[in-house]
């Protein structure tokens, strides 16, 4: 088993209460080259996860103050964690609960008592799934440009001037271009889930960004589905 050795070491922050298996993983990951974490209890897991915020979290199903449920629950919820990986370790084997765990938001399970490589072999394919993909520094679509260092948006040739919402929401529909999006999943990933506002907001915003991206007798660029949402499409009638 070959060690991480390049980079940054991921952290991995072990969330159990039963002392002995905390020295067990914690052994194992470090052999690994990871760093790890630890927490007793869903508290705590909650405020090292904030303070550390680390790359993967193991986190037991049974735990004082907090069940691995509420944990998981939370850190879904939470906009600066919503994407972190989560390994639920469960002692109990039934489906139905693993099931649950799943649904909680974890990425995987694994039940008591475990093969430590397995363990680690999910740890590592997590977080290699986890690793973002560099963000790409030009966005191009149809006859359309946009460079996210220097924030020049160009159609045509000529240059666009976008208020900040609309440019977000440009630059969101151009790394998927076609793809359908309905309002709530546009404030998510344009607004932030932690922002309050009402889905016809989008509306007034994809109607500023027509009238900035769409010059007269232009192609309209942005489609909209009737009763489910918008997309950035050469299609767009
Ligand atoms: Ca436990």
């Amino acid at each position: 088993m070959q060690a991480v050795t390049n980079g940054a070491r991921p952290l991995v922050l072990v969330v159990e209460d039963e002392a002995a298996l905390v020295t067990m993983l914690r052994y194992n990951l470090e052999k690994q080259g990871y760093r790890v974490d630890e927490a007793g209890d869903g508290q705590e897991a909650l405020t090292r996860i904030a303070e550390t915020q680390p790359d993967l979290v193991l986190l037991d199903w049974m735990l004082p103050v907090m069940s691995g449920i509420e944990v998981c629950r939370q850190i879904r919820r939470g906009s600066a964690t919503r994407d972190l990986p989560v390994i639920m370790v469960t002692a109990r084997a039934e489906d139905q609960d693993a099931v649950r765990g799943l649904n909680t938001g974890a990425d995987d399970y694994i039940t008591k008592p475990f093969n430590m490589e397995a363990l680690l072999a999910r740890v590592r394919a997590l977080l290699r799934r986890a690793a973002p993909t560099p963000l790409k520094e030009k966005l191009a679509f149809h006859d359309m440009q946009m460079d996210l260092v220097t924030h020049r948006v160009q159609r045509n040739g000529r240059s666009l001037h976008l208020g900040p919402t609309e440019f977000r929401l440009l630059a969101f529909f151009l790394q998927h271009p076609h793809r359908v999006f309905s309002r709530e999943e546009l404030l998510d990933a344009v607004w932030g889930p932690d922002i309050h506002v009402e889905p016809r907001t989008v509306d007034v915003h994809i109607r500023r960004l027509r009238k900035s991206i769409n010059a007269e007798g232009e192609l309209d660029l942005v489609r909209t589905v009737r009763a489910a949402g918008y997309a950035l499409d050469t299609d767009a009638a």
